[in-house]
């Protein structure tokens, strides 16, 4: 893997696709700052090296058209603070005004470019405007996982105007660096504990995850499936019955590969969805019509615990329940916490592509996991076992 080592930064102009995707408040502020934050190492290295930093990202989804609360700007407002110095901007992404400001930059110094979904070109992946788009710079850097599963002429197209002189970032580095201790087969036993509502959106993760993990705790809504699959009565809690044949082809091939499966005992079911239903914990098999069940019940947390004790390396995926509504978040924080404290002892542990890195934030454990993806979709994605257009550019223009 080519990364900012690898190459010249010295003089140059090195353009950045960051995934500056973050979310920003009526006024325009940015509320979590997370993927700004971890492009900080990236930023620093280049400019350390005296490199000219020339940034493109995109933010939400302006349709292909120049939105005033959808620019760039507050960005900008962010690192320039952070980094303590002056950073210009180019309203133009492409042509002669922006390719002078490049050319204007001296070393150490940063442009960033106005927000790159404006132009329509970005998102169909147009050879043209990828060609555009390399005049801005004499290197080229993938920093921008969260993006890495799209082919779109900054993520990818672009690549191959810089062939021999473009690398991964820090960010994508660690997030491919850390699939692969997942994936590979090395410091076993692994468990992948995999959640969240749907056996629809998890299918291929699981099939894939069967080939690379020791044991599997599948939890969350989507256990619901399996435990009607293997016969139980789970009242009114959520199910898919058009997967309960891929539920059991699952089962049947983990059965095959000698992977362990673990499904929750017992839940804490509830009345209805909402945080004044009465509420009663029951076996999991046996929960009665009229009753959904919403968490994971306590001999469950118990029994999960034991299972990630005997870890060495740890990935987790979905959450236990509906953490985002009280009473239901119990088992997510008790499991999030459990893997805090093994990762303390030695544990590797990842959280990524599901909805329980938002769960660790809540939780605030973010700092306590070994690795928390900042890539939702691609790192589902990059976990399923697909190539990422992002990561495939840059291995094969080197
Ligand atoms: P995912 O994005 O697939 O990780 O799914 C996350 C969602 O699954 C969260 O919004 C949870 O509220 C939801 N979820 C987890 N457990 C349950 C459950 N037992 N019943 C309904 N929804 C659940």
């Amino acid at each position: 893997m080519k990364t900012l080592k690898d190459i010249e930064l010295t003089g140059r102009r090195v353009l950045v696709r960051f995934d500056f995707n973050v979310p920003l408040n009526e006024s325009g502020q940015i509320t979590n700052a997370k993927r700004l934050t971890a492009a900080l190492p990236t930023i620093t290295r280049i400019l350390n090296a005296g490199g000219r930093l020339v940034i493109m990202s995109h933010l939400g989804r302006p349709n292909g058209k120049p939105s005033n609360s959808l620019t760039l700007r507050p960005v900008l407002k962010w690192l320039s603070e952070k980094i303590n110095r002056s950073i210009s901007f180019s309203k133009e992404i492409t042509g002669p005004k922006a390719v002078q400001a490049s050319k204007a930059l001296k070393n150490g110094e940063v442009l960033v470019l106005e927000n790159i979904r404006f132009d329509s070109r970005e998102e169909t992946g147009d050879v043209s405007f990828a060609k555009e788009l390399s005049e801005l710079g004499d290197v080229y850097i993938n920093d921008a996982f969260g993006t890495a599963h799209r082919e779109h002429a900054s993520t990818s197209i672009i690549a191959r105007y810089f062939k021999g002189c473009c690398a991964f970032g820090d960010v994508m580095f660690k997030e491919i660096d850390n699939v692969n201790k997942v994936l590979s087969s090395e410091n076993g036993p692994k468990i992948a504990i995999v959640g969240g509502a749907k056996v629809s959106s998890k299918i291929i993760i699981l099939k894939s995850l069967i080939d690379s993990v020791d044991e599997l705790i599948i939890c969350g809504g989507m256990a619901f499936t399996f435990i009607k699959a293997l016969g139980g009565q789970i009242g009114d809690s959520i199910c898919e019955a058009d997967k309960i044949d891929i539920a059991n082809s699952i089962l049947e091939a983990a059965e095959g590969k000698g992977v362990k499966i673990h499904l929750p005992t017992d839940v804490l079911a509830a009345k209805d969805f909402s945080s004044s239903a009465q509420t009663k914990y029951c076996d999991i098999y046996e929960i009665p019509e009229g009753w959904q069940g919403l968490d994971a019940g306590k001999e469950t947390i118990e029994y999960f615990s034991g299972v990630i004790e005997s870890a060495k390396t740890l990935l987790w995926n979905g959450p236990l329940g509906v953490f985002e509504l009280e009473p239901f978040s119990h088992g997510t924080r008790i499991i999030g916490e459990k893997i805090a404290k093994e990762t303390k002892r030695g544990l590797f542990s990842l959280v990524g592509g599901g909805d329980s890195v938002a769960a660790v934030e809540q939780f605030k454990l973010s700092q306590d996991m070994s690795y928390v993806s900042t890539g939702g979709g691609a790192m589902l994605e990059f976990l399923e076992g697909k190539s990422l257009p992002g990561i495939q550019a840059i291995l094969s223009n080197n």
